[in-house]
């Protein structure tokens, strides 16, 4: 594979990026479109750069050169394609610094949470390479041999949601370049800037048309869904316009990844050690303000230390600290965007209208500007009002108590969610035995939202379609195939 250094013109991938003007990366190069707009800083409410508005033409141009870039790069190895991705992953550690402050400012979680996004984000493209898939001889005889392999299927789209920019995008990216495809990346319009400049940085590593970032407003994701030229959708976001997608891509019959909303549920034994418990329960449920599909949604309370865990959880949140990302100690920075602050918002006025009682917090205060808003936790509210059934997506939760093991597991799967759930105790057998019951696509025991490259991750029902990460998720960029190989005429 010939290196796209010397080709661009550029002085090796470590050089500075210029983090302040923000332009699609169409076949290595940086474009911009008639119409540009921008978003908005949630701690601060001011607007940030200008960004591109891509319209049908800056997608079919992609598009085609995506097809093109395919011819090539389809036929390098996968040793090659691995070393371009642990170059990429250096490319993106050379200016973590940069990335971490810039997705402080875009997304509005803290920078120790930037932090962690990134560094998994690096992680991530250096596993990707130590996974392989492999061909397998289904059987062979004197006659024939019959093999069972992957072949990359095309041009591949990845639509990333605006929770997880950088690790999202980069979980699609790996994986899809990989196993030979070429892919163009959509950010959320809420959140375009990381992944503008994740594919400004591939330039510096990828052939032309190997990586494509654009950036576009709401109109831009069913372009891609609706395309003919383009072969899978790797998706993530809520299910609701996932389902939209799938119905998108069935008339082209594109391949699809759903990875949709969640709303786990955690279940705690009576056994539990609770000191123990509380501050990961607490972080599992509070993190990026709520903001995370895999985060705890639910907490199932044995009846037995219901009020002590309460107490406990309570206590614990109160030292919690809400603010702007930037600021230190912060584990809930603002809400992401206007609209997902109203939607939170609305969740919060139930809780008088319904008389749910809360154990913490509740009300909203008005910050003079940005997004915030404080830990709530609402205490044993009715098996079927909203916050126990909907996924809020902000730093709400129901605390629920429960008597009976197969009640809590009845009521744990009693959703249309499926992404994660877990159970705390310190029978290790029971929690074992309880695990597999439950009804998600990922399950821990004294554990939530454990992920990992190798490792597949994605939902069952509502939550989803298939897996990323993982040989799992390498398949999901392939076309399965089998060779029939007579051995003689
Ligand atoms: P969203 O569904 O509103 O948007 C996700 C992406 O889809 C954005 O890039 C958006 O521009 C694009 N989009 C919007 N309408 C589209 C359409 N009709 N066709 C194609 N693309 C379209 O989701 P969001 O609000 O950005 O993200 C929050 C949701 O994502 C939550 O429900 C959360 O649980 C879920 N999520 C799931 C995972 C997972 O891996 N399962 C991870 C993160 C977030």
């Amino acid at each position: 594979m010939a290196s796209n250094r010397e080709s661009n013109g550029l002085d090796g991938y470590h050089s500075k990026l210029d983090f302040t003007t923000f332009r699609n990366v169409i076949n290595n190069k940086l474009t911009s479109t008639a119409e540009t707009r921008h978003g908005i800083n949630p701690a601060t409410a001011e607007p940030l750069p200008e960004v591109p508005v891509s319209v049908q033409k800056d997608l079919d141009n992609a598009v085609a050169c995506a097809r093109k870039a395919f011819e090539s790069w389809s036929k390098t190895t996968e040793e090659e394609r691995g070393k371009a991705l642990l170059s990429f992953a250096d490319a993106i550690e050379s200016q973590q610094d940069e990335f971490e402050r810039l997705l402080v400012q875009e997304q509005g979680k803290p920078l120790s949470t930037a932090h962690v996004e990134l560094t998994m984000a690096i992680q991530w493209l250096r596993s990707f390479p130590k996974l392989h898939l492999t061909e397998e001889i289904l059987e062979e005889t004197e006659d024939r041999v019959i093999i069972s392999r992957y072949t990359p299927l095309g041009v591949a789209g990845g639509i990333v949601p605006w929770n997880w920019p950088v690790l999202l995008a980069v979980g699609k990216i790996g994986p899809a370049l990989y196993t030979g495809n070429t892919i163009i990346i959509k950010p959320s319009p809420y959140t375009p800037y990381c992944d503008l400049k994740l594919g400004e940085l591939g330039t510096r590593i990828f052939p032309p048309g190997v990586l494509q970032v654009l950036s576009g407003g709401d109109d831009l994701g069913p372009m891609l869904t609706e395309h003919p030229n383009i072969d899978k959708i790797s998706f993530t976001g809520s299910s609701v316009t996932g389902k939209k997608v799938m119905e998108s891509c069935s008339k082209t019959l594109k391949r699809v990844t759903l990875e949709l909303g969640g709303n786990d549920p955690a279940i705690i034994c009576e056994d539990v050690n609770i000191e123990k418990a509380i501050p990961k329960v607490a972080t599992l449920a509070f993190l990026n303000s709520g903001q995370i599909c895999m985060l705890i949604k639910r907490l199932y309370v044995h009846g037995a230390i219901y009020d002590q865990f309460r107490d406990a959880l309570v206590a614990f949140s109160k030292t919690i600290k809400t603010g702007d990302g930037f600021e230190p100690d912060v584990l809930v920075g603002p809400i992401q965007n206007s609209m997902q602050y109203e939607k939170v918002k609305a969740m919060y006025s139930q809780i008088k209208e319904e008389g749910w009682t809360c154990a913490l917090g509740g009300s909203i205060q008005e910050f003079s500007k940005g997004y915030f808003i404080e830990p709530a936790i609402i205490d044993n509210p009715p098996e079927h009002s909203k916050i126990v059934t909907d996924e809020p997506f902000g730093p709400i939760i129901p605390i629920l108590k429960w008597w009976d093991e197969d009640d809590v597991i009845a009521r744990a799967n009693d959703s249309k969610m499926g992404l994660g759930a877990s159970v705390w105790s310190a029978d290790i057998e029971r929690a074992h035995r309880m695990a597999r019951q439950l009804e998600a696509g990922s399950v821990w025991v004294n554990s939530h939202f454990d992920v990992a490259p190798g490792v597949p991750f994605g939902g069952h029902k509502w939550s989803g379609m298939g897996m990323e990460w993982g040989v799992v998720g390498l398949k999901a960029y392939c076309n399965p195939q089998t060779l029939w190989l007579r051995k003689s005429e």
